[in-house]
């Protein structure tokens, strides 16, 4: 997710101010001085991405909304580990249906028949609704969109032997295999593909706040938007008729950007006169995280193809795409070692009886609104530096900038990142000037205000070493 030439994290211990609340506990220097030689491992033996990207907190435990290290710290998790711990970590049901399905034993049945697949494929085509009607199974998110790419030109091809089109967004992201990158909107990480697939078509994402078109105000430009960016692509001899399928992420993960209503029913209402399919990417956005089951859902649109991956099982291997039989069915070589993982599926099956036990959707919007609101009251008190908080339910995304250039402050996110660790808040790095807030979604909303608060403290300290001369 993140770029190059990064802000590095410490790595050397630092004194931090203890703390003992009852969400967080942080009592040794940061790193932890016991953790030193599990990091220099990671570091040496591991590509060089993968021990830098991240905070240098190694997980030793991660229960509902709390991260522990092995040296008593603890953490409140604004992470879910990435969008997976949707329903908490390691929550019990899901614990117990692992730990069945362990004992039985089955562990792995390739994609001979399994009770348990069908059970989760009914469930997940039945909670989606229609023209939903089949699933398959994968392990990864990336994996979905290479699916939903290729299905989608398999259908073209049956209505015209061009009909290959893939538009997609600028700024998105949808994955790191081939197909995945080049359907993503950042040039500079596709560079190393070395050519640009001649069907795969970026056009502008309508981020109002930094409106493509240059304009401030925008109101009721939704549809004329998508169709400038349209008019874009047919300019380049792209002809309508090519066009296979539209892929949308539901809201822009860097900076939880949702599209404007009119721009999303403006694609499907031109995917529907052109015979084309609208694809949502709901790998980061699915399964409770705004509120909605799948995020699309907003919109009020409807979708030919959903990717789902992350929060469906909470945190094991798994991904679905889902569709109309016509399109699932076009493919006659669907299949997969790991479709549909015994293991897998009695995670996702437990995670999704949770989040309709625990009324999980609603705890998104109501902890979603107390979060805002504690997030608007920081942004007032730093309006120099913050752009913009958006988001919905549970994910936010809070936009740093440099009070000369308003380009967006990467390095500012990222100390405040750390200095929010250092407090015992845990978040990914964005890599791209946000912070991004995302706890599971039963999280008790005393322990997000408390981490929410944290936050604030990390951007004045941030703030006030900056202006002090700090970077
Ligand atoms: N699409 C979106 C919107 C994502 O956020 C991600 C993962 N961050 C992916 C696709 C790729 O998923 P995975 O890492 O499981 O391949």
């Amino acid at each position: 997710m993140a770029d190059a030439a990064l802000y590095p994290f410490s790595l050397e211990p630092v004194e931090v101010p203890r703390i003992e609340t009852r969400h967080r506990r942080i009592v040794t220097t940061l790193p932890a001085p016991g953790s030193l030689p599990i990091l220099r491992d990671l570091l040496a033996y591991e590509p060089a991405s993968m021990a830098a990207d991240q905070l240098p907190v190694v997980w030793d435990r991660a229960e509902g909304a709390t991260v522990w290290d092995a040296w008593g710290n603890r953490w409140i998790d604004f992470s879910s580990g990435i969008f997976a711990a949707n329903v908490g970590h390691a929550h019990p049901d899901v614990r117990r249906a692992i730990a069945e399905q362990v004992e039985r034993p089955l562990l792995h049945n390739y994609y001979f028949p399994s009770s348990l697949r069908a059970a989760l494929v009914k469930k997940l085509v039945q909670a989606c609704g229609p023209p939903v009607e089949k699933a398959f199974l994968l392990t990864t998110g990336s994996e979905t969109i290479e699916c939903a790419i290729k299905l989608s030109r398999l259908r073209g091809r049956r209505i015209a032997p061009d009909k290959l089109g893939i538009v997609s967004f600028t700024g998105a992201f949808h994955g790191k295999t081939m197909g995945a990158q080049m359907a993503s909107g950042k040039p500079a990480a596709k560079e190393w593909i070395g050519y640009h697939d001649p069907a795969i078509f970026q056009i502008p994402f309508p981020f109002c706040g930094r409106c493509p078109w240059g304009r401030d105000t925008y109101d009721t430009c939704g549809a004329e938007c998508f169709e400038k960016g349209m008019e874009q692509l047919f300019d380049r001899g792209v002809r309508p008729g090519q066009i296979a399928a539209f892929i949308l992420e539901s809201y822009q993960g860097w900076g939880a950007i949702f599209y404007p209503d009119e721009y999303v029913h403006a694609v499907r209402d031109w995917a529907d006169r052109h015979d084309a399919l609208l694809v949502f990417d709901e790998v980061q956005s699915g399964f409770g995280r705004t509120g909605k089951l799948f995020a699309f859902q907003h919109y009020g649109v409807r979708a030919d193809l959903v990717c789902c991956g992350k929060g469906i099982s909470s945190g094991l291997p798994l991904s679905a795409i889902l569709g109309p039989a016509d399109v699932l069915d076009v493919d006659p070589s669907l299949n997969s070692t790991h479709s549909g993982n015994p293991v897998c599926c009695a995670a996702a099956l437990a995670t999704l009886e949770v989040l309709e036990k625990e009324d999980l959707l609603s705890a998104a919007v109501k902890t979603g609104r107390a979060v805002e609101d504690a997030l608007r009251v920081i942004a007032a008190r730093h309006p120099r530096v913050v752009d913009a908080v958006l988001g919905r339910g549970l994910v936010y995304a809070v936009h740093f900038v440099s009070p000369e250039t308003r380009q967006l402050d990467v390095a500012l996110a990222d100390r405040v990142t750390e200095r929010a660790m250092q407090k015992g808040v845990l978040m990914v790095r964005t890599g791209v000037g946000t912070l991004k807030i995302g706890p599971p979604l039963n999280i008790p909303e005393d322990a997000a205000l408390e981490g929410i608060q944290a936050i604030g403290e990390a951007l004045d300290e941030c703030f006030a070493e900056r202006g002090a001369g700090g970077r």
